[in-house]
């Protein structure tokens, strides 16, 4: 497959979640965040750049004030399985001492990248840290953490789409789904 071609929905297999499912599951944790966070102004640090979509969409949701902030990780690097290897992309952290945070992110799978970031942010002098993913991997964690609000949770397959990319596309298909075998290789 040429690499300028990938990106289109034909590519799609499968879809796993539609747009309309997304929206309905992203009212009742918005009410459900809402609800149970502490009260007072929140920081709400979007890992970049898969939790970009799902972001948006929750956060506008969430009527209390709030500070946005993002930070660049990476654990994949352009193939279908995870590297094993979080790798922060900034310099610095958004200073978060003593603050509430809602860590953001498109999908719980190892569980490295939560784990990395949690720690990070801890060390950094946060008060609390409270994760929220769109998705989360049915299966066994590499690191000890699981997020305290989960969208759906999908089985171990790779998923593209609303936020999610397979060689940095689809991530602006408004579903989450799976891709034709043949586009997709694990490297
Ligand atoms: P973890 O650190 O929990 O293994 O993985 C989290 C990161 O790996 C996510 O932020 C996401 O970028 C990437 N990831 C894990 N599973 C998938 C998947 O099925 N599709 C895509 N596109 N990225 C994934
Ligand atoms: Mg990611």
């Amino acid at each position: 497959m040429n690499p300028q071609e990938l990106g289109r929905a034909e590519d799609i297999e499968r879809i796993l979640i539609d747009e309309k499912v997304i929206e309905k599951r992203l009212d009742a944790m918005a009410e459900q965040i809402d609800r149970e966070f502490p009260s007072g102004p929140i920081v709400a640090l979007i890992l970049l750049k898969g939790a970009l979509v799902f972001a948006a969409d929750l956060l506008r949701r969430l009527p209390r004030p709030l500070d946005i902030e993002c930070l660049k990780v990476a654990s994949y690097h352009g193939g279908t399985e995870s590297s094993g290897v979080v790798t922060f992309l900034d310099h610095a952290l958004p200073d978060v001492q003593g603050r509430h945070v809602l860590l953001l992110d498109d999908i719980l799978d190892t569980g490295r990248t939560l784990q990395a970031v949690t720690q990070r942010l801890l060390s950094e002098g946060c008060a609390a840290v409270h994760t929220a993913v769109l998705l989360a991997k049915d299966r066994t964690r590499e690191a000890e953490i699981d997020a305290d609000y989960v969208g759906f949770v999908i089985g171990d397959e790779f998923v593209v789409g609303y936020g999610l990319d397979y060689k940095g596309r689809y991530r602006n298909l408004p579903f989450v789904g799976v891709l034709k075998s043949d586009i997709a290789t694990p490297h």
